[in-house]
């Protein structure tokens, strides 16, 4: 007869606001899965595509106080960058409340090289 019951462990099985099911033994109420979805939302070369994310991970740039050091040039320059990254990380900058990357040299001249003599 199977009159034991194991209950090998303490643990229950908790619901958090967000509907997710996991167990913890202990009293703490943090939702491990909403934890890791937290995660993402900090990295902003999340944000970025596959390319671009590799040529500022080439560089070390894996953070936005690095990325703060870089002008808008230099990235530019980094083989994988588009234009379009730009807006992301100016965007990611500002959340994250740190100065947007710095115009260490003018960008205003469109039209071919700025010589300066
Ligand atoms: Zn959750």
């Amino acid at each position: 007869m199977h009159s034991q019951k194991m209950t090998a462990n303490k643990q229950t099985l908790k619901t958090c606001i967000n509907g997710h099911q996991f167990f913890k033994s202990s009293v703490c109420p943090t939702c491990p899965i909403c934890e890791e979805e937290r995660k993402p939302k900090d990295n902003f070369l999340s944000l970025l595509g596959a390319p671009a994310r590799r040529a500022l991970e080439k560089d070390g740039i894996t953070t936005l106080e690095k990325l703060s050091t870089y002008s808008e040039k230099e990235i530019l320059t980094l083989h994988g960058m588009g234009k379009s990254t730009l807006p992301k990380l100016n965007d990611a900058s500002t959340k994250a409340g740190l100065s947007l990357i710095k115009n260490k040299l003018n960008l205003r001249s469109k039209n071919g090289d700025n010589t300066c003599t």
